[in-house]
């Protein structure tokens, strides 16, 4: 049994499919937060719920006890923890709602695998603990002690909660760095999702910083295989580490600049893009390029899709999901005695 938090989330309900593809029980915690549209988490959790292996929690990971009560009673062998607030931006408007999440959950959840001797407690960190001028592509060991958002600083806590706790009671604790997902059911508050729903809407598509930034655009597919590779290995991710907590990279090692990223996106939708350029945002890094030798030299190589080929399964995805959102705010069709449709 693997304990998956957070898995009515983007990357959450993809590895949960995942994990149960390859034969595991899964039993996942999700609260449905409104930080964007709850609707998406419900068709995201409908593929989940009807699947054989899975079950669903609707609950806090905040709230005392309640992922230690899941540990007594499924036993997980392993959690993958990647309930949090997320988002650099709105980390400026709500600050409480990351402190609340991203750290009293996640200590929650590693109070509750520390007391149910879980094998290995995988967690979800962030690009966004690196700050600026580290220089690129940014390795492991490139400065963390400047995050530029308040959300960047609650996963840098992270770390080095999981660094004391490994350290304090034996744990295998693992971090991963997910440099900028994207793909089917990805989070609307994204640039991805903007983006394409912007061109969509013929609305343009605002790029901050004159559109001098750049991204290690990461499909979904290839950090759900890192994540299951790191969870099944926890050998290999504590390795000559006596104390047991490591983190690594997982992201494209090719970046692409904003603007070369629109105009990929705009062929794969098959619409031109009107683009407005806008001065540099708050607590938004310029590059953020992702080097992933020391993952590769861990758990061996990793292929990442091309940007063309994910933008091409992404941009198919997006058109099913406005179609489909549409005829659902057109509500059900009237129907008459014959049956036909009014
Ligand atoms: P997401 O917002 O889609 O998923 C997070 C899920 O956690 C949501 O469904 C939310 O309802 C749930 N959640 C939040 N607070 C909770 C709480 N207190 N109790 C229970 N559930 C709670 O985000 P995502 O993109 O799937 O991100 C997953 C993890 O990866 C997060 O930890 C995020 O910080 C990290 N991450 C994501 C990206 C990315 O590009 N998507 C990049 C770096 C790191």
């Amino acid at each position: 049994m693997i304990l998956v938090t957070g898995s009515a989330g983007f990357i959450g309900a993809h590895v949960v499919h995942q994990l149960l593809s390859l034969g595991h029980q899964v039993v996942g915690i999700d609260n449905h937060n409104p930080y964007y549209d709850p609707g998406l988490k419900a068709r995201r959790l409908e593929a989940l719920t009807g699947q054989r292996g899975y079950i669903h929690v609707r609950g806090d990971i905040a709230a005392p006890g309640l992922v230690a009560a899941m540990c007594r009673q499924y036993g997980p062998k392993g959690i993958v923890h990647l309930a949090a607030q997320a988002g650099v931006r709105h980390s400026l408007v709500d600050p409480h709602a990351y402190v609340e999440s991203n750290l009293v959950g996640f200590v929650n959840v590693l109070e509750a695998a520390r007391h149910h001797a879980v094998d290995h407690f995988v967690y979800a960190s962030s690009s966004s603990v690196y700050g600026e001028g580290g220089g690129q592509p940014l390795a492991e060991d490139a400065p963390t002690d400047r995050p530029l958002s308040l959300y960047g600083a609650t996963k840098k806590a992270n770390e080095l909660i999981a660094y004391s706790y490994a350290h304090l009671y034996a744990m295998r604790c693992t971090g991963l760095r997910f440099f900028t997902v994207y793909g089917p059911w990805g989070r609307p508050d994204m640039a991805p999702m903007l983006f394409a729903n912007a061109i969509l809407d013929g609305s343009p598509v605002v790029l901050f910083n004159h559109g001098h930034n750049a991204r290690s655009f990461t499909y979904i597919d290839d950090i759900v295989d890192g994540v299951v590779r790191v969870l099944q290995s926890p050998g290999e991710a504590a390795a000559g580490q006596p104390d047991q907590a490591r983190v690594f990279n997982i992201g494209n090692p090719v970046s692409t600049p904003l603007p070369a990223f629109v105009s990929s996106l705009s062929r794969a939708l098959g619409r031109k893009a009107r683009l407005q350029f806008a001065p540099p945002a708050p607590a938004d890094a310029t590059e953020t390029t992702a080097d992933t030798r020391l993952f590769e030299a861990t758990f061996g190589p990793q292929q990442f899709t091309a940007l063309d080929a994910g933008l091409a399964r992404f941009a198919h995805w997006i058109r099913i999901e406005r179609a489909q959102r549409a005829d659902r705010r057109r509500g059900p069709r009237r129907r008459t005695y014959a049956g036909a449709a009014t």
